[in-house]
Protein backbone atom coordinates (compact mmCIF):
# COMPACT_ATOMS: atom_id res chain seq x y z
CA UNK A 1 0.00 0.00 0.00
CA UNK A 2 1.18 3.57 -0.60
CA UNK A 3 -0.11 6.97 -0.27
CA UNK A 4 -0.25 9.27 -3.78
CA UNK A 5 0.91 12.44 -3.98
CA UNK A 6 -0.22 14.76 -7.04
CA UNK A 7 -1.02 18.19 -8.20
CA UNK A 8 -0.95 21.19 -10.91
CA UNK A 9 -3.09 18.61 -13.27
CA UNK A 10 -4.97 22.17 -14.55
CA UNK A 11 -8.17 20.38 -15.27
CA UNK A 12 -9.88 22.02 -17.76
CA UNK A 13 -12.75 21.70 -20.59
CA UNK A 14 -10.15 22.70 -23.25
CA UNK A 15 -7.78 19.82 -21.91
CA UNK A 16 -10.29 17.08 -22.18
CA UNK A 17 -7.45 14.61 -21.95
CA UNK A 18 -6.44 15.50 -18.75
CA UNK A 19 -9.72 14.83 -17.47
CA UNK A 20 -9.78 11.21 -18.75
CA UNK A 21 -6.04 10.08 -17.75
CA UNK A 22 -7.48 11.94 -14.62
CA UNK A 23 -10.29 9.37 -14.53
CA UNK A 24 -8.11 6.51 -15.51
CA UNK A 25 -5.91 7.45 -12.86
CA UNK A 26 -8.59 7.43 -10.13
CA UNK A 27 -10.07 3.87 -11.54
CA UNK A 28 -6.22 2.10 -11.28
CA UNK A 29 -3.39 3.38 -9.34
CA UNK A 30 -5.49 6.02 -7.06
CA UNK A 31 -7.72 3.17 -5.92
CA UNK A 32 -5.22 0.69 -4.68
CA UNK A 33 -3.24 3.73 -2.41
CA UNK A 34 -4.37 4.15 1.80
CA UNK A 35 -4.74 7.93 0.85
CA UNK A 36 -4.45 10.63 -2.52
CA UNK A 37 -3.11 14.00 -2.28
CA UNK A 38 -3.85 16.52 -4.34
CA UNK A 39 -1.66 19.39 -3.44
CA UNK A 40 -3.44 22.21 -5.19
CA UNK A 41 -4.63 23.10 -9.14
CA UNK A 42 -6.25 20.42 -9.11
CA UNK A 43 -8.28 23.09 -11.75
CA UNK A 44 -7.31 25.12 -13.95
CA UNK A 45 -9.25 27.74 -12.24
CA UNK A 46 -12.43 27.35 -9.76
CA UNK A 47 -14.64 30.82 -9.32
CA UNK A 48 -16.93 29.18 -6.74
CA UNK A 49 -18.71 25.50 -5.59
CA UNK A 50 -21.64 27.03 -7.49
CA UNK A 51 -20.08 27.29 -10.56
CA UNK A 52 -18.54 23.95 -12.03
CA UNK A 53 -18.79 23.22 -15.51
CA UNK A 54 -18.64 19.68 -17.37
CA UNK A 55 -14.96 19.01 -16.90
CA UNK A 56 -15.16 19.61 -13.32
CA UNK A 57 -18.17 18.05 -12.69
CA UNK A 58 -16.43 15.05 -14.16
CA UNK A 59 -13.18 15.23 -11.84
CA UNK A 60 -15.28 15.29 -8.94
CA UNK A 61 -17.54 12.16 -10.08
CA UNK A 62 -14.54 10.37 -9.93
CA UNK A 63 -13.16 11.66 -6.80
CA UNK A 64 -16.69 10.74 -5.44
CA UNK A 65 -16.43 7.24 -7.45
CA UNK A 66 -12.93 6.55 -4.85
CA UNK A 67 -13.77 8.17 -1.71
CA UNK A 68 -16.96 6.35 -1.83
CA UNK A 69 -14.72 2.95 -2.38
CA UNK A 70 -13.32 3.89 0.70
CA UNK A 71 -10.05 5.77 -0.28
CA UNK A 72 -9.61 9.10 1.38
CA UNK A 73 -9.00 12.04 -0.66
CA UNK A 74 -7.14 15.07 0.30
CA UNK A 75 -7.31 18.23 -1.52
CA UNK A 76 -4.77 21.34 -0.76
CA UNK A 77 -5.94 25.04 -2.02
CA UNK A 78 -3.81 26.01 -5.39
CA UNK A 79 -2.74 29.36 -6.99
CA UNK A 80 -5.82 28.70 -9.38
CA UNK A 81 -8.50 26.81 -7.13
CA UNK A 82 -7.98 28.18 -3.41
CA UNK A 83 -12.11 28.98 -4.18
CA UNK A 84 -12.54 25.13 -3.41
CA UNK A 85 -14.87 24.81 -0.62
CA UNK A 86 -17.64 22.83 1.67
CA UNK A 87 -19.63 22.31 -1.01
CA UNK A 88 -16.78 20.44 -3.40
CA UNK A 89 -16.01 18.37 -0.58
CA UNK A 90 -19.67 17.43 -0.11
CA UNK A 91 -19.71 16.25 -3.73
CA UNK A 92 -16.45 14.88 -4.16
CA UNK A 93 -15.80 13.24 -0.61
CA UNK A 94 -12.84 14.77 -0.52
CA UNK A 95 -11.83 16.80 2.33
CA UNK A 96 -9.26 20.37 2.31
CA UNK A 97 -6.03 20.42 3.70
CA UNK A 98 -4.40 23.20 5.06
CA UNK A 99 -1.02 24.38 3.50
CA UNK A 100 1.05 24.22 5.43
CA UNK A 101 0.39 20.60 6.96
CA UNK A 102 3.03 17.93 7.96
CA UNK A 103 2.20 14.47 7.10
CA UNK A 104 3.56 11.31 8.69
CA UNK A 105 4.18 9.22 6.11
CA UNK A 106 5.47 5.56 7.33
CA UNK A 107 7.25 7.40 10.34
CA UNK A 108 8.79 10.16 8.73
CA UNK A 109 7.14 13.78 9.24
CA UNK A 110 6.49 15.49 5.75
CA UNK A 111 6.07 19.35 5.21
CA UNK A 112 3.74 19.50 2.93
CA UNK A 113 2.89 22.88 0.34
CA UNK A 114 1.00 23.79 -2.76
CA UNK A 115 4.38 25.54 -3.03
CA UNK A 116 3.33 29.02 -4.06
CA UNK A 117 4.10 30.63 -1.12
CA UNK A 118 7.69 29.31 -1.45
CA UNK A 119 7.98 31.63 -4.58
CA UNK A 120 9.20 35.00 -3.01
CA UNK A 121 11.28 36.53 -5.35
CA UNK A 122 8.01 36.90 -7.66
CA UNK A 123 7.30 40.36 -5.82
CA UNK A 124 4.22 40.74 -8.12
CA UNK A 125 2.71 37.09 -7.54
CA UNK A 126 3.16 37.30 -3.71
CA UNK A 127 0.88 40.61 -3.71
CA UNK A 128 -1.80 39.05 -5.41
CA UNK A 129 -1.64 36.22 -3.56
CA UNK A 130 -1.86 38.09 -0.30
CA UNK A 131 -5.22 40.11 -2.08
CA UNK A 132 -6.74 36.99 -3.35
CA UNK A 133 -6.35 35.07 -0.40
CA UNK A 134 -8.08 37.77 1.68
CA UNK A 135 -11.94 36.64 2.98
CA UNK A 136 -13.11 39.90 2.17
CA UNK A 137 -12.06 39.62 -1.34
CA UNK A 138 -13.27 36.42 -1.60
CA UNK A 139 -16.99 37.15 -0.28
CA UNK A 140 -16.73 40.25 -2.69
CA UNK A 141 -15.54 37.99 -5.64
CA UNK A 142 -18.28 34.65 -4.47
CA UNK A 143 -21.35 37.37 -4.60
CA UNK A 144 -20.76 38.44 -8.25
CA UNK A 145 -22.56 36.78 -10.60
CA UNK A 146 -21.09 33.44 -12.36
CA UNK A 147 -20.28 35.19 -15.89
CA UNK A 148 -18.56 38.37 -14.40
CA UNK A 149 -16.36 35.49 -12.20
CA UNK A 150 -15.97 33.30 -15.39
CA UNK A 151 -14.66 36.78 -17.01
CA UNK A 152 -12.32 38.26 -13.99
CA UNK A 153 -10.62 34.83 -14.22
CA UNK A 154 -10.28 34.20 -17.81
CA UNK A 155 -8.25 38.23 -17.40
CA UNK A 156 -6.14 36.95 -14.47
CA UNK A 157 -5.41 33.78 -16.55
CA UNK A 158 -3.94 35.88 -19.61
CA UNK A 159 -2.30 38.32 -16.55
CA UNK A 160 -0.52 35.21 -14.88
CA UNK A 161 0.47 33.84 -18.55
CA UNK A 162 1.77 37.49 -19.91
CA UNK A 163 3.87 37.29 -16.14
CA UNK A 164 5.14 33.98 -16.28
CA UNK A 165 6.81 34.69 -19.77
CA UNK A 166 8.01 37.92 -18.92
CA UNK A 167 9.93 37.08 -15.81
CA UNK A 168 13.50 35.41 -15.49
CA UNK A 169 12.74 31.55 -15.25
CA UNK A 170 14.63 32.08 -11.63
CA UNK A 171 12.07 34.29 -10.47
CA UNK A 172 8.83 31.92 -10.76
CA UNK A 173 10.99 29.33 -9.01
CA UNK A 174 11.02 28.58 -5.06
CA UNK A 175 13.29 31.18 -3.20
CA UNK A 176 16.33 28.98 -0.93
CA UNK A 177 16.02 30.87 1.91
CA UNK A 178 12.15 30.15 1.84
CA UNK A 179 12.50 26.68 1.52
CA UNK A 180 15.30 26.81 4.59
CA UNK A 181 12.78 28.54 6.51
CA UNK A 182 9.97 26.28 6.09
CA UNK A 183 12.13 23.58 6.82
CA UNK A 184 13.34 25.27 9.58
CA UNK A 185 9.99 26.25 11.01
CA UNK A 186 8.57 22.64 10.48
CA UNK A 187 11.57 20.61 11.79
CA UNK A 188 11.43 18.22 9.32
CA UNK A 189 14.27 16.84 6.73
CA UNK A 190 11.31 16.76 4.08
CA UNK A 191 9.51 18.85 2.33
CA UNK A 192 7.26 17.51 -0.81
CA UNK A 193 5.42 20.55 -2.88
CA UNK A 194 4.28 21.51 -6.75
CA UNK A 195 3.44 24.57 -8.26
CA UNK A 196 6.60 25.25 -9.91
CA UNK A 197 6.08 21.91 -12.60
CA UNK A 198 9.85 21.10 -12.17
CA UNK A 199 9.88 17.40 -10.62
CA UNK A 200 12.33 16.44 -9.02
CA UNK A 201 14.14 14.87 -6.03
CA UNK A 202 16.72 18.03 -4.96
CA UNK A 203 18.91 17.23 -1.62
CA UNK A 204 19.53 20.50 0.38
CA UNK A 205 21.24 21.13 3.88
CA UNK A 206 19.67 23.51 6.64
CA UNK A 207 21.42 24.19 9.28
CA UNK A 208 23.22 21.66 8.84
CA UNK A 209 21.11 19.14 8.37
CA UNK A 210 20.28 16.74 5.53
CA UNK A 211 17.09 17.30 3.98
CA UNK A 212 15.34 16.62 0.78
CA UNK A 213 12.82 18.77 -1.38
CA UNK A 214 10.45 16.90 -3.51
CA UNK A 215 8.79 18.57 -6.16
CA UNK A 216 5.32 16.92 -7.85
CA UNK A 217 5.32 17.39 -11.95
CA UNK A 218 2.11 18.47 -13.95
CA UNK A 219 -0.08 17.03 -16.29
CA UNK A 220 0.14 19.07 -19.41
CA UNK A 221 1.62 16.45 -21.51
CA UNK A 222 1.42 13.15 -19.20
CA UNK A 223 0.37 12.02 -15.97
CA UNK A 224 2.83 12.36 -12.93
CA UNK A 225 2.97 10.98 -9.22
CA UNK A 226 4.24 10.71 -6.48
CA UNK A 227 4.40 7.37 -4.59
CA UNK A 228 5.16 6.88 -1.22
CA UNK A 229 5.15 3.46 0.63
CA UNK A 230 7.57 1.65 3.13
CA UNK A 231 10.51 1.74 0.68
CA UNK A 232 10.39 5.33 0.47
CA UNK A 233 9.33 8.54 -2.23
CA UNK A 234 9.32 7.51 -5.96
CA UNK A 235 8.40 10.69 -8.39
CA UNK A 236 6.60 8.36 -11.20
CA UNK A 237 5.34 9.59 -14.59
CA UNK A 238 1.86 8.45 -16.37
CA UNK A 239 2.25 8.14 -20.24
CA UNK A 240 -0.85 9.22 -22.10
MN1 LIG B 1 0.18 26.48 -8.76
Amino acid sequence: MAAIFISDLHIDASRPAITEQFLSFLGADAKDADALYILGDLFESWIGDDAADHAQAAAIGGIRSLTAAGVPCFVMHGNRDFLLAGQFCSMSGAQLLPDPLIVTLYGEPVLVMHGDALCTDDLAYQRLRATVRDADWQRRFLALPVAARRAIAGAARVGSQAHTAAVEYAITDVNAGSVALALRSAGTATLLHGHTHRPAIHALEVDGRACTRIVLGDWYDQGSLLRWDENGPELKSLSR
